[in-house]
């Protein structure tokens, strides 16, 4: 049986509590989701028969506040999966100080084989079956892979019809005209580019020299694509999940952007249209390929468990800059970390994400809305300020970037945990 994603994290944390000190209590506690709900959801399909979905939600841990974490929407979506997304969210929003603990959400479903009806019906029905388990001030959801400001509108409006009273803070992520934030569509786009401009900084490397591969060309990769190309990096290969294009001088992302969203495939950028005219040479290639190209900086920016023991030594990059939640395992960590790459971990560089997800939950509660640039200055300003405490660890301790972010959360969430009181509290206290 292939090891479980959320062992494989746990991994992770056995790792980094060598280098704190909290207590066994607080260690004890992290190891375990604190609630798992599975649910079935009913829905009436186009043609008249029913479809019955399964859906999770979980909520790992609410220590340092309400729980926080998307919603996934992909037909490999498991129970195991959900955990380990919630596992990371609560590691996340410690590494980046946010009041809030970790959840995650997700339906089994191929989204792309349902009409638009069949989703609103299915995104409905997701909510009136974890309505008791969710609440602003209990477990806020968002969106993740394959689920959009649209569903999370269907949400809120659902939970809101359930409570009999509008409750724009019970999600994120919404539509502008709903109660979403300025800047959320490309939050974690804009927060991963920041990390990586700030990191890079410290390796002496102008962006024109640096070449770079995205592999995921969706919400949060298109928008670091672009952000690099604009920042002048050369963007040499991006890819979806029907396949990459490389161009060795570097691709003209607008264009592709442009065509992705017309053509929803990036099979079609090169095939027709003028962009073929943009840009010559270019080469087919396959997302393995991507991953092992001969490039200053990865980007994995679509889905987990893309590096693991199987290929990790055919990987050539110099830094990885995580997007994706979890795209490299444990295992594959090690032999990357011998071979010298830099990997800046994912509970760090896509925790852009949560954190402008936390910004719209606070003007909701509030009220009062920022603008766009009040919105990209705080991000920037929170999630730099943590990349370079991060970073600071990593050289104290001569440990990887992945270990220090990991080391970081456990101090915070330790802290937190034990001021709840601890075996030492109270058998001192006999
Ligand atoms: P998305 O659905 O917008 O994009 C996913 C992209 O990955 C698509 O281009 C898809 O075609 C591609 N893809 C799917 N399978 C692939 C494969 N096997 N190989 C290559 N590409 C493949 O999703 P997103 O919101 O951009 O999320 C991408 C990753 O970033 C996920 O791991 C998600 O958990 C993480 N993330 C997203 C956010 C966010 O705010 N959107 C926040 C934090 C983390």
């Amino acid at each position: 049986m292939a090891t479980s994603i959320l062992s494989d994290a746990n991994r992770r944390l056995e790792r980094a509590l060598k280098y704190v000190s909290i207590s066994d209590d607080a260690s004890e506690r992290l190891r375990y989701p604190k609630a798992s709900l599975t649910v079935s959801i009913p829905v009436r399909m186009d043609d008249g028969t029913l479809k019955v979905f399964q859906g999770y939600r979980v909520r790992y841990d609410d220590t340092r506040g309400p729980t926080k974490g998307g919603i996934r929407f992909h037909p490999d979506v498991t129970l195991d999966e959900v955990q380990s997304l919630a596992f990371w969210m609560t590691f996340k929003c410690a590494a980046l100080n946010l009041p809030l603990g970790g959840a995650k959400g997700g339906v089994t479903v191929n989204p792309k084989e349902l009409s638009k009806f069949e989703l609103e019906r299915l995104s409905r029905g997701y909510i009136d079956a974890i309505a008791n388990f969710i609440g602003p001030d209990v477990d806020v959801p968002a969106p993740d892979v394959y689920t959009n400001p649209m569903i999370m509108g269907w949400m809120m409006d659902q939970y809101s019809i359930i409570c009999r009273k509008l409750s724009p803070a019970v999600i994120t992520g919404k539509p502008l005209s709903m109660g979403g934030s300025q800047g959320r569509d490309t939050a974690t786009g804009t927060g991963a580019f920041y990390v990586l401009q700030a990191l890079m900084g410290r390796f002496n490397k102008a962006p024109h020299q640096t070449t770079v591969a995205v592999q995921g060309f969706g919400n949060a990769g298109s928008v670091i694509a672009r952000l690099l190309f604009d920042a002048g990096y050369q963007v040499v290969a991006v890819s979806d999940s029907q396949g990459g294009i490389y161009a060795a001088q570097g691709l003209d992302i607008p264009s592709i952007q442009q065509f992705k969203a017309s053509t929803r495939s990036l099979k079609a950028v090169y095939c027709e249209g003028t962009v073929c005219n943009v840009i010559n040479d270019h080469t087919d290639i396959t997302n393995e390929e991507l991953l092992s190209l001969d490039v200053d900086i990865l980007v994995p920016a679509a889905l987990e468990n893309q590096i693991t023991a199987t290929n990790a030594d055919t990987i050539r990059a110099r830094y990885i800059f995580e997007v994706a939640n979890g795209p490299i395992t444990s295992e594959a960590d090690d032999i990357l970390n011998a071979k010298g790459i830099y990997i800046f971990p994912d509970i760090l560089v896509n925790a852009g994400g949560v954190t402008v997800s936390y910004f719209e939950w606070v003007q909701n509660r509030s009220g009062l809305y920022w603008s766009l640039e009040d919105v990209n200055a705080r991000l920037k300003t929170m999630i730099v300020t943590e990349a370079e405490r991060i970073w600071a660890i990593a050289q104290e301790l001569a440990i990887p970037p992945r270990t220090a972010a990991y080391v970081h959360a456990l101090e915070r969430l330790g802290d937190a945990l034990n001021d709840k009181g601890t075996r030492d509290y109270y058998v001192s206290g006999i």
